[in-house]
């Protein structure tokens, strides 16, 4: 579907079981076109990408540039495969092509990491193997590709009809990056800002030292730039960028309230705040018990990205005993 001139939208599924679909952007120049990400490579997805060129009269060959929002699968998976079928470039932050190999083939080093970390927030042992193996399903859904063309802030994109400049956008993952192109007020953000959910920030082995903070800095960043349509990862474009970033700010602000509440003057750990906060709380809520395994870890990391942020603004402290990290509201 063309949204606005020049800019074509796909919509890719996410595999059997999993609901949801990511946002994939066609942008047409007469330097060829840029897509900005590709969704996860499953026979499903390959099908949605290539009837939605079809269904738009885009020629998969005018193709020049792949550039990628950040590596998570949903975004990233299906990037090698086009690549084949094209040969476009695939472009991306720095920092987002190193965690290639360490993700996605030789994994079996941030396996071992993911198993120390998640046993300092207090996962117990007997669920310790099931968490630290509860994404291992997604490799199935990416082609690893390194990318051609590394970006960073500042750098400009352009295809004859379309200037990009890219924005360093952390948190979300710790390379993520926007473009935006300021002549025509158009900001595709990747999963910096969804209309609908309030996107995932976690702390884990490969997030950096403070997710959170950066995801709140990169939010700055983009807030007063003046902006008329944002084509996000998922769910609708949209405008009134700076009113949804107020909403996640809140939301980040209400969940630091919900752990500080859940502490209460004891010491606990990670694990045990995360099981006594709600979650999915855009959906009206969900007890942690009540959700699957892979987003249990997810809560549990997004748990422990608070937590460190409010270490590092000293309203917490920490003690360490036995491998395990416990914590206390500080007076
Ligand atoms: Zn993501
Ligand atoms: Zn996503």
């Amino acid at each position: 579907m063309e949204i606005v001139a020049g800019v074509h939208q796909l919509k890719i599924p996410f595999p059997e079981g999993i609901s949801g679909d990511t946002n994939v952007y066609v942008v047409e120049g007469s330097e060829g076109s840029i897509l900005v990400d590709t969704g996860w490579d499953s026979p499903d997805g390959l099908m949605a990408f290539i009837r939605g060129l079809e269904w738009d009269r885009l020629k998969l060959s005018d193709i020049q540039q792949i550039v990628v929002t950040h590596i998570h699968p949903d975004h990233y998976g299906l990037a090698g495969k086009v690549k084949e079928l094209c040969g476009a470039k695939i472009a991306m932050h720095k920092l987002e092509g190193e965690l290639i190999n360490l993700r996605y083939v030789n994994f079996e080093e941030l396996l071992r990491k993911v198993e120390v970390e998640l046993a300092s927030y207090g996962v117990p042992i007997g669920e310790l193997s099931g968490f630290a193996k509860a994404s291992l399903w997604l490799r199935e859904f990416v082609s690893p590709e390194l990318p051609e063309v590394v970006l960073d802030e500042g750098d400009e994109i352009s295809n004859g009809a379309f200037n990009f400049e890219v924005l360093y956008t952390p948190g979300h993952s710790p390379g993520h990056i926007c473009l935006r192109e300021p002549t025509k007020g158009l900001l595709f953000c990747g999963d910096l800002v969804l209309h609908n959910s309030f996107p995932h920030v976690g702390l884990h082995p490969q997030s950096g030292d403070n997710p959170l903070g950066d995801y709140l800095d990169s939010l700055k960043k983009v807030q007063n730039r003046s902006t008329n349509f944002v084509f996000p990862g998922h769910g609708p474009v949209f405008n009134g960028l700076k009113l949804r970033i107020e909403d996640i700010v809140r939301h980040r602000e209400q969940r630091n309230m919900d752990i500080i509440n859940a502490l209460n003057g004891d010491l606990k750990t990670i694990y045990q705040v995360a099981t006594e906060i709600p979650w999915k709380v855009e959906a009206g809520g969900v007890a942690f018990e009540d959700l699957g395994i892979w987003d249990k870890r997810l809560a549990v990391r997004e748990t422990a990205a608070h937590i460190r942020l409010l270490a590092l603004q000293d309203r917490i402290g920490k003690i360490d005993k036995y491998g395990v990290s416990l914590f206390l509201v500080k007076d």
